[in-house]
């Protein structure tokens, strides 16, 4: 199907979201809860765009507005970018040390905040990347948004240590703030925002932590690998398949 974004015809397939059309067409619209490999939720806000179809012109969130036939997009007009301001205006309230939030308002070209700064600085945008990588790509669901209006957060269900959470990181990987710390110390991996501490598996050559235990016995379980895979630490495991291709005649 064809639509048009800023004037441009752009080519997309049925099924896809208007934030994705726009990057395949390499058009460029900010957002900080999108990730290509989880479902969007599009909380955030930055990616809103003005859309037009037939005579009606609204302010849709690109990462899940499905593309459809004919339609019109912008993606800079002044009313979205003025919304886009004030977005970055409150992020700025809610994180003003987070330097991809100083980055994205030095872009939109704001200088400062009118609201009131956060003095709690958790430096959570509630963007919910943890929560769906948790849930999606791992497995496990350990997290999730919890309470309303300005006490929504994210944390595990009564702030207490999670049973499921396996400490693998994918939360603290992702996370767009960089507000989930982890520390891996005295044999243990601590995630504090999770109130997570789990015992690490120590590679069988060199000792140096691989993964936590919790994590290493969901991967046996979920994938058929050889016994090194899961023993070894990355450095470890290279010289092991170094030496098996020498001693195989390939080098
Ligand atoms: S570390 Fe725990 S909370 Fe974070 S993604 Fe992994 S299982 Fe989920
Ligand atoms: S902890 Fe990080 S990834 Fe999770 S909702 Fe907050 S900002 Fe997003």
């Amino acid at each position: 199907m064809e639509l048009t974004i800023n004037s441009k015809r752009v080519s997309a397939e049925p099924g896809m979201t208007i934030y994705q059309a726009a990057k395949k067409a390499n058009i460029y619209i900010p957002a900080l809860c999108y990730h290509e490999a989880l479902s969007s939720m599009g909380s955030c806000r930055l990616c809103i765009v003005e859309l037009t179809k037939g005579n009606r012109t609204k302010i849709v969130t690109s990462c899940n507005y499905p593309v459809e036939e004919g339609i019109k997009v912008v993606t800079d007009s002044e009313r979205v970018l003025k919304n886009r301001r004030m977005i970055v205006e409150l992020l700025l309230a809610r994180c003003p040390e987070v330097k991809i939030i100083q980055d994205l308002a030095q872009e939109l070209g704001v200088k400062k905040t009118r609201f009131r700064i956060d003095e709690y600085k958790e430096n959570c945008i509630l963007c919910g990347l943890c929560v769906r990588v948790c849930e999606e790509v791992v497995g496990v669901g350990a997290i999730s948004f919890l309470g309303r209006g300005k006490d929504e957060k994210v944390d595990t269900p009564f702030h207490r240590a999670s049973d499921v959470c396996i400490g693998c990181g994918a939360c603290v990987t992702i996370c767009p703030t960089g507000c989930i710390k982890m520390e891996d110390i005295d044999g243990n991996r601590k995630i504090d925002r999770w109130q997570a501490s789990l015992p690490l598996q120590r590679c069988k050559i060199c000792g140096k932590p691989v993964a936590t235990r919790k994590h290493l016995e969901q991967i046996k379980e979920r994938f058929a690998l050889p016994p090194e895979i899961l023993e070894l630490c990355p450095d470890c495991k290279r010289n092991y398949y170094k030496k098996q291709v020498v001693a195989q005649g390939h080098l």
